[in-house]
């Protein structure tokens, strides 16, 4: 049959050749299978199963931690929800066969949430997991899941769920492959943060070949169904080359000749900052401390929050460490900050907005913050998130000096934001330019639409535009401007960053070997001729294009 080259988005970067193995798929059910017991038996055994897959579920979640950890205890939860067992009962009640009774009684649920869009239609997922699990133990079948082949292997997917995707570090995937999600979807950003060799939303999976490995590459969304030997070899060999290029640059990021730019990571969690804490960077750019209160039902208190801060902040002590105040509401809603219904909750209330609705949660956080600041002595810069104009920055910059804080900035993720970015600056000591809102909010595309992935491409034309004006706002004003969005991790893209007038970069642990490469590189004006011909192309595909011309691929 010979090589064949598809593609896909790259969304995590790195080169992976292996066989490939399908993830196991939900068996089927029919209205037409054997009917059991009486309803209330029936009921019993769904009940039992229900409690086997939350149980399990809890169990793996002690076996991983951070993002990974809460997902699959929010999955547990999911599983243990009454609702369920209520609609599985109508359904039994209506003569449906006992699986098939499960199926329906989760379908609905999972429209509900479907119907509902944005971050409640990612949780049709996890549910539609929960359930596919369900069944398979009510039929006595295999899990649904990851195949255990006992060789490294890349898994072909439509796209992962959560759970799924958080067994990943455990199992023996090297490379993943999906039909579909998107480069803000839990797949890429779990891929990335695990350092696998991710593409996703590539359509034609269904050209694989039994038995002929695939190659892919996580950078470029390339893949190669039966590469050659030729091909394969040259693959490890760039991979070989790759690795020790990485492993020769360390220490504070800077380009060819000299000019500093800080390297920092992204974390969520006081587990993330111990692990990350070790790690050869600057310190963290971004810590999103919604992360720690997903799925909580009471608000943390002070003092929690206090003890929470200062251990992270101790594992970077003598670093710079950018806290950002809690960003719930929309894809990140916390439970008790209770917004009511909102049509488009991406357009509603979340960010620092939320400051407006519950001032005091927000007072508790900074001065929290503050507290833990004098404690450790850190070098400690807060920052709030979906700041639109220059008087909420100002508002909220007073806030937190009031509260003792003294570096304070925002995010620029709203476009409205980075076209002000120099009034914003007038009150503030720095700004952090969160890519993944700003593309999602330039291109007016939900960065959870994996099907609109195109449009929430960080090299857009119009993105760079807004990037390169808060740039030059920054050296206007002779402050810092970082990137803590998915960009900042993409090698190709930060040459140009740098050129936009960017001074830091913030991603995710294994993304910084791989920037911190190939900004060294490259001196500070080739960084500005790559800024110049993205900016001045007319796609994303032609930026990357013209970029690499200058500056080779990364
Ligand atoms: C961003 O929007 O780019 C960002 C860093 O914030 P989050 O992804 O948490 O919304
Ligand atoms: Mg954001």
């Amino acid at each position: 049959m010979g090589e064949q080259l598809i593609r896909g988005l790259g969304v995590s970067p790195g080169v992976a050749c292996a066989p490939w193995l399908r993830f196991g798929s939900q068996l089927a059910t029919s209205p037409l299978d054997p009917v059991g017991g009486s309803v209330d038996e029936e009921l019993a055994r769904v009940k039992a199963a229900l409690g086997g897959v939350a149980d399990e579920m809890q169990a793996r979640a002690g076996r991983v931690s951070g993002v990974a950890a809460e997902i699959l205890s929010m999955s547990a939860t999911m599983a243990r929800d009454p609702g369920i067992v209520a609609a599985t009962e109508k359904q039994l009640a209506d003569g449906m066969p006992t699986a098939h009774a499960v199926h329906l009684a989760f379908e609905g649920f999972c429209d509900k949430l479907e119907a509902l869009g944005g971050y409640m239609a990612e949780r049709a997922t996890d549910l539609r997991d929960i359930g596919g699990r369900t069944v398979a133990v009510l039929l006595g079948e295999p899990m649904p899941g990851i195949p255990e082949p006992g060789y490294p292997f890349i898994l072909v997917a439509r796209d992962l769920a959560p759970a799924d995707t958080a067994m990943l570090g455990d199992s023996d995937v090297v490379g993943l492959l999906t039909t579909e999600g998107g480069p803000t979807s839990h797949t890429a950003i779990l891929a990335k943060s695990l350092g696998l060799p991710a593409v996703v939303n590539c359509p034609d999976t269904d050209r694989l070949v039994e038995d002929a490995p695939v190659l892919l590459d996580g950078s470029t969304g390339d893949v190669v169904i039966d590469p050659s030997p030729l091909r394969q070899k040259a693959a490890v060999e760039q991979a070989a080359a790759d690795a020790a290029r990485l492993a020769a640059a360390s220490g504070p990021g800077h380009t060819a000749d000299g000019t500093p730019v800080q390297l920092l990571v992204n974390i969520g969690t006081v587990d993330d900052a111990e692990k990350a804490g070790p790690v050869d960077s600057e310190g963290v750019g971004l810590f999103r401390t919604e992360f720690m209160y997903l799925g909580k039902a009471t608000a943390p208190s002070l003092d929690e929050q206090i003890a929470s801060y200062t251990t992270v902040l101790e594992q970077f002590a003598g670093r710079k460490v950018v806290v950002r105040t809690l960003d719930a509401g929309s894809d990140k809603p916390l439970p008790f900050l209770d917004l009511g219904t909102e049509e488009n909750p991406a357009l509603g209330v979340r960010g620092l907005r939320i400051g407006t609705v519950f001032p005091d949660t927000l007072a508790t956080q900074l001065t929290a913050l503050a507290r833990a600041g004098e404690a450790t002595g850190a070098e400690l810069w807060v920052m709030a998130p979906m700041v639109a104009t220059a008087d909420e920055a100002a508002g909220f910059a007073a806030l937190a000096r009031e509260s003792g804080l003294r570096k304070v900035g925002a995010m620029i993720e709203i476009p409205a934001a980075a076209l002000r970015a120099s009034d914003l600056l007038t009150h503030l000591d720095f700004v952090s330019i969160g890519t993944n809102d700003l593309s999602q909010y330039t291109c007016a595309v939900d960065r959870m639409a994996g099907g609109l992935a195109h449009l929430l491409d960080p090299w857009q034309p119009a993105v760079l535009d807004l990037i390169a004006m808060v740039g030059a706002a920054g050296a206007a004003a002779g402050k810092p401007v970082g990137v803590c969005g998915e960009a900042a991790s993409d090698p190709t893209l930060a040459p140009v960053l740098v050129g936009l007038g960017v001074t830091s970069l913030s991603m995710s642990v294994p993304a910084l070997p791989a920037v911190r490469a190939a900004l060294s590189a490259v001196d500070i004006e080739k960084c500005r001729d790559a800024a110049d011909v993205a900016c001045a192309a007319r796609n994303p595909q032609l930026a990357r294009e013209a970029v690499a011309a200058i500056v080779g691929r990364a």
